[in-house]
């Protein structure tokens, strides 16, 4: 026998012409059963220390801390923080217990559909519950997805920018947030007047379906920094929390027709049982999405309905100062910054939100009609030698023009 031949793994013993490859080390080889063993081996350990850790880094917070941390940054909405605090709670539940083999009962996953106006927090909310956990969070816009096979996103794109989030690591990414906005743009085509696209919007809810419950995807990373020879990520989406968005406009109509129907058939004529017809989104049930054109099977799937309330001049006078990043908290950092104290009296505020309702501009307006008043000041004052800016009715009044209003309004 040659002196090759008598060569063998130093971990299993197999002699050189038994293995396809033997590697030489200082004072040892290896061969190449060994080395995927060992690979292996070495996948399972770094896969269980981070599932561990992970674990350990989702403290699950309470229903009422989660609805705590949201009372910061969202004003009102009440209803939607307290089903969505217990939404997430078992949604985290749920994800902490799939260890345990012997539990056999399967808590199902709570997806989340929030329907409300534009602009009246819903992305807001996702946002913040995924800033709580500290976990990877994207938003994806029903409206481009498409069909397999159509020109458009496939709902496999939706998984892409998670990971992108997630900054490509799966495993975070698969314990992530997705924000869907517009899911009432995909509705049944035949139910819903406003869709004007030939692909069906039933096809892509189909498509959405398996996403929602829980499979498998191959994933193209999508100019993927650190994979940029990896074609396919495989993505599990179990565990993945879905938060469906959508204005469902007209849908009070649907809901106003079925609440008629109910006082029709039963007597309801109980003074407790007044229908609020100004808001009527608070009565909404799954029924009622059904018959704006989405699937039963995609409502199945999004077992958590809740509403927005419309924002009030008073909810939009408490988000300009109230929640803890508040348009106002910000500039009055932004100016500190250059040693500025910043301030704005109350009748100013209360002009600004006079004119976001006037204009419906809404609470994304709020931003834009500071942004027209301000936008002198944070130009001179950083080479002034203004130590104090107090912005009173007015001065807001006079770098609110007419033309400003009216393109704010053309832009919103
Ligand atoms: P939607 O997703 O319903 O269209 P967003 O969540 O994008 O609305 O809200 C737009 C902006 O309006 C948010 O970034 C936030 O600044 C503000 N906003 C809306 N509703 C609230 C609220 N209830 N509390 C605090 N800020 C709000």
């Amino acid at each position: 026998m040659s002196k090759e031949e008598n060569l063998q793994c130093s971990f299993c013993g197999r002699k050189k012409p038994e293995t396809d490859l033997l590697i030489a080390g200082v004072d040892a080889h290896i061969c190449d059963k060994c080395i995927e063993q060992a690979h292996g081996i070495v996948e399972e350990e770094i896969a269980e220390a981070t599932s561990t850790s992970l674990s350990k880094d989702l403290t699950l917070k309470k229903p009422k801390e989660i609805k705590a941390f949201l009372d910061e940054y969202i004003i009102g909405q009440d209803q939607t923080k307290k089903s969505m605090s217990v939404a997430v709670y078992n949604h985290y539940k749920r994800l902490l217990q799939v260890k345990d083999e012997e539990n056999e009962v399967e808590i199902e996953k709570s997806n989340i559909v929030l329907v409300g106006e534009t602009g009246t927090g819903k992305t807001l909310v996702a946002r913040t519950i995924a800033k709580m956990l500290n976990v990877p969070f994207s938003i994806v816009d029903a409206t481009v997805l498409t069909q397999a096979g159509y020109v458009g996103e496939d709902v496999e794109s939706i998984l892409s920018r998670l990971l992108q989030a997630a900054d490509y690591d799966v495993i975070k990414a698969q314990r992530g947030i997705v924000f869907i906005d517009e899911i009432d743009k995909i509705a049944r085509k035949g139910d819903n007047p406003s869709i004007t696209r030939d692909v069906s919007g039933e096809g892509v809810q189909q498509a959405l379906l398996k996403l929602l419950e829980g499979t498998v995807v191959n994933v193209a990373p999508k100019g993927g920094r650190k994979h940029p020879d990896q074609k396919f990520i495989q993505v599990d989406t179990k565990d993945i929390l879905f938060i469906a968005g959508g204005a469902f406009s007209g849908i009070d109509r649907i809901i106003s027709k079925r609440l008629n129907m109910q006082a029709v058939g039963f007597s309801a004529s109980l003074d407790d049982d007044k229908v609020d017809d100004d808001n009527l989104l608070q009565y909404i049930i799954p029924s009622d999405l059904k018959a704006f054109g989405l699937i039963p099977e995609i409502i199945g799937r999004l077992p958590v309905l809740s509403y927005m309330n419309p924002l009030d001049a008073n909810t939009l006078r408490a988000i300009l100062t109230e929640p803890k990043n508040s348009i106002i908290k910000q500039y009055t950092k932004l100016f500190a910054m250059d040693d500025v104290a910043f301030s704005m009296t109350e009748d100013a505020l209360l002009y600004i939100v006079g004119k976001a309702v006037e204009y419906k501009l809404g609470a994304r307006g709020l931003r834009s009609l500071c942004e027209a008043i301000l936008t002198d000041a944070m130009f001179d004052l950083p080479s002034s030698d203004e130590k104090e800016f107090v912005v009173d009715l007015a001065y807001a009044e006079s770098k609110l023009t007419n033309t400003t209003l009216k393109k704010l309004r053309a832009a919103s």
